[in-house]
């Protein structure tokens, strides 16, 4: 006997629809490319997303063509995420951080149709034109521009494109496994690599965005998503704010501490999210200019590892909540949330942080497990620490037309993290599996290291490395960046390291650099720093 429920698809249109009629009048924030403030609110995001809808359709585009972006976070972005999904195209988002040669790859290998760019990245576009075999319409995101047609004759205007299009256009009625959105992952080795996700995941994704505690937006929230559009859909808060009503903050291409500093003061932001790189930008310039960032209220934090530093930064002299996440572009990415639970509320403060620190647990939907080399499932005892596995509604099952993929293990997906759990489920990331440190046959978690070393003061940013060493097969290298004004000595800093870890897990040297080598999402790209300092404790 079956249920009898109403079954109704579950499409990206539908939470447009939502936010339209019963959130129209709820503001919308965008600094523009040339970084003008706009105000826009869902009522005219949705009316504009229909147009575009429309105009795409009109376009004679097949279904499920994909239309790609080299955007910022701001409306017309928000517009090309709903009009191209609600239309039943695909939303490509491109990230304009990677080389050329990347890009070029990408957008072929996607097939992208039509190719949607904010002025920023008129040279770029101009540059890789010729190259991209499959893009037939080039779109700028803004009002016509005759300069941008004098260096692109042929382009199209965003603005006259969506007047092309109907308001009261009917969003098709798709089945909710349908591809939505596309993304390509920065691919450490080989080609990058799609994660194309359906109407369904995203909608699921974005009903456990919003559960209490994964991140749990608000009517009440002014939402800024830092974390970029073009980097796993700002990790859905797009999609999520428009179901829960919020109103946001799209901070558009300056992402610098001042800029941000701003929009949260100017614009009351009460939850903003993003990595911990610009969370560093941004507490460096808020000491500075001696604001109490009054209207926040709490910071997601994830990408990469948070320091435990950067929370008790925010947590005593600005009374913000960080929250720590955790998740991957092939998750939604989603994967882990770090709120405490009820019967943490008893503990001494000090532990209660402590808790805090982890990448925290899954919501429902999500499952983790460790295992060890040969895929035995290893223990949840916050101790042993194994490969992250992970399975669930919002993750992926093959990548986006590749050939011979087998990459799932008894339908669990292999994170490429290592992690402890513990019997609560909060994980603990310890390193990727290619960074972790093996030293005599011990690991060494460089997550931890880095942890510590960049609580120094006179540090702006750290990475600890396994490089190669006669004994000890390989043993770490703190490569350390000074703070503006500091020259802190080698022993000083291993001096640090002293009571806060094992005396055989302190780094056996320090070199110092005048910056990390960043990938295109802003992480360190380890193995470049493993190339240079190979030979530092051999050589
Ligand atoms: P991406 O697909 O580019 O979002 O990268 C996902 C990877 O980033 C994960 O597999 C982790 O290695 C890393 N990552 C994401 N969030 C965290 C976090 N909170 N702590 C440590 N590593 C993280």
């Amino acid at each position: 006997m079956l249920g009898q429920m109403m079954t109704q698809p579950l499409l990206i249109s539908s939470l447009i629809d939502h936010a339209e009629r019963y959130h129209g009048e709820t503001e919308i924030v965008s600094v523009e490319a040339d970084g003008r403030a706009v105000t826009t609110n869902w009522a005219g995001i949705a009316a504009n997303a229909r147009r575009l809808g429309s105009a795409l359709t009109k376009l004679g585009l097949d279904p499920q063509d994909r239309i790609g972006t080299l955007a910022w976070n701001n409306r017309r972005h928000l517009e090309i995420y709903y009009g191209a999904s609600g239309a039943g195209f695909v939303c490509h988002t491109i990230n304009p951080r990677l080389f050329p040669e990347q890009l070029v790859y990408i957008m072929n290998h996607a097939k992208d149709r039509v190719l949607f760019f904010d002025a920023t990245f008129v040279p770029l576009v101009a540059a890789i034109r010729e190259h991209l075999t499959e893009t037939r319409h080039f779109v700028l995101m803004g009002p016509r521009d005759d300069d941008v047609l004098a260096q692109l004759p042929g382009v199209a205007f965003y603005d006259e494109l969506i007047q092309t299009g109907a308001e009261d256009f009917t969003w098709p009625d798709l089945d909710e496994n349908t591809a939505s959105s596309l993304c390509y992952t920065s691919g450490t080795t080989g080609h990058p690599k799609g994660v194309l996700y359906s109407h369904r995941s995203t909608v699921l994704h974005s009903f456990a965005s919003n559960t209490r505690d994964v991140i749990g937006y608000s009517a009440m929230d002014v939402v800024m998503p830092v974390v970029p559009m073009f980097h796993v859909n700002a990790w859905g808060a797009p999609y999520a704010c428009a179901m829960s009503g919020s109103r946001m903050v799209l901070p558009g291409p300056d992402l610098h501490g001042e800029a941000l500093v701003n929009l949260i003061d100017t614009y009351g932001v009460t939850l903003a999210m993003g990595v911990p790189t610009i969370w560093q930008g941004l507490l460096a310039h808020a000491a500075k200019s001696g604001t109490r960032l009054a209207s926040l209220d709490r910071t997601v934090i994830g990408g990469a590892a948070c320091p435990p530093s950067m929370m008790a930064t925010f947590r005593e002299d600005y009374g913000v909540d960080t929250v720590h996440a955790w998740g991957m572009s092939e998750m939604s990415p989603l994967g882990t949330t770090n709120y405490p639970l009820a019967k943490h509320m008893n503990l001494p403060p000090e532990e209660q942080h402590k808790i805090r620190e982890s990448q925290g647990r899954p919501p429902f939907g999500v499952e983790l497990k460790i295992v060890d080399d040969d895929g035995a499932q290893l223990p949840n005892d916050g101790q042993t620490q194994g490969d992250l596995m992970v399975r669930g509604h919002w993750v992926l099952d093959s990548y986006f037309q590749m050939q011979d993929q087998n990459i799932l293990q008894d339908g669990w997906f292999a994170t490429g993290d290592v992690a402890t759990l513990d019997p609560d489920g909060y994980m603990t990331i310890r390193d990727r599996t290619k960074d972790i440190i093996k030293s005599g046959g011990e690991w060494i978690s460089s997550v931890e290291l880095e942890n510590i070393a960049v609580a120094h003061p006179k540090l702006a940013a750290a990475a600890v490395i396994g490089v190669p060493h006669p004994k000890w097969d390989e043993r770490p290298l703190l490569v350390a960046v000074r703070a503006e004004g500091e020259s802190p000595t080698e022993s000083e800093l291993l001096g640090f390291f002293s009571g806060k870890i094992a005396d055989w897990q302190v780094p056996d040297k320090v070199v110092f650099v005048d910056a990390l080598p960043l990938n295109a999402t802003g992480k360190v790209l380890k193995r470049t720093l493993r190339e240079d300092f190979r030979d530092a404790l051999t050589g």
